[in-house]
């Protein structure tokens, strides 16, 4: 019988020490659960508070070997790791959740829209090409949104091709050329899924971004759709996690188009930006539901304890360097205001430097107040 978490000597390795690392410890703490992480960045958000921090390449299979092969189980916060070191720990009896086949397939988003395309899900219609050349036979279907294969992130790698002028902005890579949606929302569901296949889904969410820096300006839980979207969601992203035979969470970004349909626009495998409001807003959170997923654990209720909203802190711009958090005294002056910084020490223009949760019965009110967060918590340099 494989070793029980709770024994003293259970090592749990995460590939990646960033802030979803640091939340995830956070929550690993109060079971007694001692973590490990390996990250590039020798000041990663996880290196003071983890059990040991060794840094390293996530990329490098010799890297990644050596901090896996004492360990009972490995996960990730980040998907862009070394799938070969992974399947070699497997080989070798580690258990590593999310498993390296689905991390091979979440890696490219072209096989990723394969997949879809083979397992019947709903997504955008899209070609897959090699270079910017090939995107010329396929000019009489403008608009597009061109996502390259790999290394994009964030809104990088992803472009939008609505004529020819704009091709002039286009990738020469290896590239997913992809349907423009008529948005109405975007949303996303995190699934939760055990080695025996049990399943749970936390509440819809809706995104807004912020044009500028592509990132998520506000999120809103629960989002303000109908029964039948909110369980179409779900069952869609259910339906990708069963595919997939994934352990751990699964977050599935969804548009909304106009005429009412739900489309898979990516997935994560690990827990995500869109479901940091579970910390103070649901009875488990998402960090917590990731662990007892992984650890095939019970799952824990994902139902919504109040409505809220969670606003990302990103670096102001014009700024660079050793943080200055400014407005801190202010916003903690605030009912139902949870505060979340990620121990970065430097800062940069948009770069997620923390979170704020605003929890209110009443989401309009909570809205107002998450205003108020935004235009007082800012993150400068000295
Ligand atoms: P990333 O992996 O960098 O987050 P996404 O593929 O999620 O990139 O795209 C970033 C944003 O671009 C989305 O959140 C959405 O607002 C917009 N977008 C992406 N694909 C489409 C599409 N097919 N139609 C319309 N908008 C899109």
């Amino acid at each position: 019988m494989s070793k029980a978490f709770y024994d003293q000597s259970f090592r749990l390795g995460i590939l990646g020490g960033g802030q979803l690392g640091r939340m995830f410890i956070q929550e690993a703490v109060n079971v007694n659960l001692s973590v490990h992480i390996l990250d590039p960045d020798p000041n990663a958000p996880c290196k003071e508070i983890a059990s040991s921090f060794t840094n390293g390449s996530l990329k490098d299979y010799d890297a990644v070997l050596a901090f896996g092969k004492d360990k009972d189980l490995v996960t990730i916060e980040i998907e862009h790791v070394n799938v070969d070191a992974l399947e070699e720990l497997e080989k070798r009896g580690v258990k590593v959740y999310p498993q390296p086949s689905a991390l091979r397939i979440i890696q490219d988003k072209g096989l990723q829209k394969e997949f879809y395309a083979e397992n019947n899900i709903p997504t955008p219609d899209f070609h897959l090409i090699a270079s910017k050349a090939d995107i010329n036979q396929y000019r009489s279907e403008f608009p597009f949104m061109q996502k390259m294969r790999v290394g994009g992130y964030d809104g990088k790698g992803v472009t939008p091709l609505r004529n020819d002028q704009e091709l002039n902005a286009a990738f020469d890579a290896p590239s997913v050329l992809e349907k423009f949606v008529d948005l109405d929302k975007e949303l996303s569901v995190i699934v939760a899924r055990t080695p025996s296949g049990k399943m749970t889904t936390f509440p819809v969410v809706e995104l807004a971004f912020n044009p500028e820096a592509n990132l998520v300006d506000f999120l809103f839980s629960p989002a303000n759709i109908s029964e039948t979207i909110e369980t179409r969601a779900r069952e869609i992203a259910e339906s990708v996690a069963e595919k997939l035979e994934i352990v751990g969470l699964l977050a599935v970004e969804l548009f909304l188009d106009k005429s009412g349909e739900v489309l898979v626009n990516e997935i994560a495998p690990r827990p995500h930006n869109s479901g940091h409001q579970t910390i103070e807003g649901n009875y488990t959170s998402q960090f917590a539901q990731h662990m007892r997923s992984i650890l095939d654990l019970p799952l824990g209720s994902t139902d919504i304890t109040m409505p809220s909203i969670m606003v990302n802190v990103l670096g102001e711009k014009g700024f660079q360097g050793d943080v200055v958090a400014e407005g801190l005294e202010k916003c903690l002056s605030l009912p139902g205001v949870y505060i979340h910084l990620y121990g970065k020490k430097v800062t940069k223009p948009f770069r997620k430097m923390g979170h704020v949760t605003v929890t209110n019965p009443d989401l309009e009110t909570a809205k107002s107040l998450a205003m108020q967060v935004k235009d007082t918590l800012k993150i400068k340099s000295k």
